[in-house]
């Protein structure tokens, strides 16, 4: 009946404890070697936004794949119990990140969304270029 394999649903369950804060370090350390300076987590605009680049009036938000319902990602899927549950929460997310999304734009900001997955060992370096890029305004 499971047509989840093991790595996958352990990977959920990495997301489910919260423990995983790890890419969004990773972003930082990045940007940081390239000479970007930004604010972390900052309340003062909406979502409080995992990286704040101020100069380039630009946000990020690293997402987890499954606590955002990462669309058509191998990653996310739909946990079997508590289906209602985790349903709801998940939608909320969901709702939450396009509202935050609008906002934030209305305000004039650039708005750059980073999914867990992308930024995984094999992919890493694709994902921080279009960073960059997209930091940039190219
Ligand atoms: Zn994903």
């Amino acid at each position: 009946m499971d047509v989840h394999d093991k790595k996958t649903r352990s990977y959920n369950m990495s997301q489910i404890k919260g423990k995983n804060t790890k890419p969004e370090e990773l972003v930082r350390k990045y940007l940081f070697s390239q000479g970007f300076r930004y604010r972390k987590n900052d309340k003062r605009l909406p979502g409080s936004p995992d990286i704040v680049l101020p100069k380039y009036k630009t946000v990020i938000f690293v997402n987890g794949c499954f606590w955002h319902g990462h669309e058509g990602c191998k990653h996310f899927v739909w946990p079997k119990s508590n289906e209602e549950f985790w349903k709801n929460k998940i939608e909320t997310n969901i709702a939450r990140d396009k509202k935050k999304t609008q906002v934030l734009e209305e305000l004039g900001w650039n708005v750059i969304v980073v999914w867990e997955c992308q930024l995984k060992r094999t992919n890493r370096e694709v994902a921080l270029n279009r960073i960059l890029i997209e930091i940039k305004g190219d």
